[in-house]
């Protein structure tokens, strides 16, 4: 059956495990995250389809289900897998998309990685994906692609079905052309993304980078600019911009530019935050503190996240202030993924270093500075670290948005607690009411971190407040209303045109 709308995204939209011997397709039991929230889109479609890869020992084995029909809470819609072998997936995922993609997505010149590349198999897999997508779409559906890693989808996806919307979301930053532009594949990419009636970003800040670097590349012209919604200006955050492109042309087509930045499922949060089980959960947590505070950071293993520079700055810290020994525990959440590249594994073992030397300078038999934790937490268990900690502190390098940051402040309905935030994540320019801190800045990092943990109730409180109504103002439901809105433009602008 045709669908009429279509998501690309490179993960299947539930987990598949064996039971019985028999597979079972699971849906993902929390409804935060940004699955769930593309799923509900299939609610208001006629029929959905998504498109994901799936990992098959030979592609061309006819046993392989290639399309699955899935029935759940939100509607009947169509999972069609491309199969990929592992060569494929480690060409076009983890190296063409990690190793050169993601530094430079992130300001990170100097990781960047050029020599094990394989653009021929980046493209013959996104020209994969794009033909499966034009295989489910309907006559004028709407097709919403996901990410960097299908950065060439757009541009196939138009040759192939000229009559479709398309749209494109970057969950990640989008840097300026002096950064894009090492890529060599820039022109091809930007190309691509201009094929399509819509391409999303967080922040306007992003939005502009983008132009800047198409217009390094081709001519495009803006149509139309925007004030930015004074919400969002902050004169304490680097990511703050004031005007953003909204419509810009190139060539006989004009491309919606969006900037709405994902956010959190505040109602699902704050229903747990307020449930009696998880508060005596947090009171435990905190009862085992005694009179410490307790500063909370949670991240993946990534050299965006300034694990090693944030535990640099406790180091510090407990160095210079030895009144706050004994008086301070940092919970640090260091998840680590993607086990076996080098780049990660060095980030990991920083991190274990340098908080085993902090354990070792400053720790007692009664007393241990950090607890590291490289495991990932369930979300459940995350929800009683944001009610017992007294400070969430995040400060990545660099970060497209952040969802932490705001996980914490959905769960403060106390409106206590302190958000230490850097200025680099997205999520920065909706909670300029948190302490913002530049990671790159040892005093300002230290001072930050200070600041939180002498911070009267009175000062936590109105900020708390602050940062929650921003946090409600742009949930995820904002955000997918935001999506919705720009396909329904897209399509009038289509009409008329
Ligand atoms: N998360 C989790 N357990 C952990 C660490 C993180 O469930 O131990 C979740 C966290 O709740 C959040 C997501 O992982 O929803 C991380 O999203 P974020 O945007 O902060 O960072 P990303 O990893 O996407 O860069």
């Amino acid at each position: 059956m045709a669908s009429d709308f279509v998501i690309v995204y490179h993960r299947q939209p539930y987990e598949e495990v064996e039971e019985n011997g028999k597979t079972v397709f699971r849906e993902n039991a929390s409804p935060n995250g940004i699955v769930p929230t593309l799923k509900s889109f299939f609610g208001k479609a006629e029929h959905g389809a998504w498109i994901a890869w799936k990992l098959a020992e030979d592609p061309s084995n006819p046993g392989f289900e290639r399309v699955v029909e899935i029935d759940d809470a939100y509607g009947k819609y169509a999972v069609s897998r491309l199969p990929l072998t592992a060569e494929q997936v480690s060409s076009f995922y983890h190296i063409t998309s990690k190793e050169a993609f993601w530094p430079i997505l992130h300001s990170f010149k100097g990781k960047y990685n050029y020599d094990p590349v394989d653009w021929p198999t980046f493209r013959e897999v996104n020209w994969a994906f794009a033909e499966a997508a034009a295989s489910e779409a309907s006559e004028g559906a709407r097709v919403w692609v996901h990410d960097y890693n299908l950065w060439l989808v757009p541009g196939y996806l138009r040759q192939m079905r000229p009559d479709l919307i398309i749209s494109f979301f970057h969950h990640t930053p989008f840097p300026a052309a002096d950064m894009f532009n090492v890529l060599p594949w820039r022109k091809e990419i930007v190309e691509s993304l201009l094929a399509c009636d819509i391409v999303g970003f967080h922040i306007p800040r992003y939005a502009a980078n983008f132009l800047s670097v198409a217009r390094s590349l081709l001519d495009v012209d803006v149509l139309q600019r925007q004030q930015v919604d004074p919400d969002l200006i902050s004169e304490g955050t680097a990511l703050t911009e004031r005007t953003v492109p909204t419509l810009i042309a190139y060539q006989d087509r004009q491309i919606a530019i969006s900037s709405s930045g994902v956010g959190v499922s505040v109602e699902f949060i704050e229903e747990r935050a307020k449930d009696p089980v998880f508060r005596k959960q947090a009171a435990e947590v905190r009862e085992n503190m005694g009179d410490s505070q307790l500063i909370l950071s949670v991240g993946r293993t990534d050299y965006t996240k300034g694990g090693i520079e944030q535990l640099e700055s406790f180091e510090r810290v407990l160095q210079d202030n030895s009144d706050l020994r004994g008086k301070v525990r940092l919970m640090h959440v260091s998840v680590s993924a993607n086990r076996n590249m080098t780049a990660y594994e060095d980030i990991q073992s920083g991190i274990e270093e340098t908080a085993g030397r902090i354990n070792g300078r400053f720790g007692t038999l009664e007393w241990q500075p950090i607890a590291l934790i490289s495991r990932a937490i369930p979300f459940d268990d995350l929800i009683k670290y944001y009610l017992a900690a007294d400070i969430a502190w995040i400060t990545p390098l660099a970060d497209g948005m952040n969802l932490v940051c705001k996980e914490y402040v959905a769960a403060r309905t106390d409106n206590d607690g302190v958000l230490v935030l850097s200025e680099f994540a997205g999520a920065a320019v909706e909670l300029s009411s948190a302490v913002i801190t530049n990671p790159f800045s040892s005093r300002s990092m230290d001072l930050a971190i200070l600041q939180a943990l002498e911070m009267p109730l009175e000062e936590r409180r109105t900020r708390m407040t602050n940062l929650r109504r921003m946090v409600k103002r742009f949930s995820i439901t904002a955000w997918g209303t935001d999506q919705e809105a720009e396909f329904e433009q897209a399509r009038t602008r289509r009409q008329k045109g």
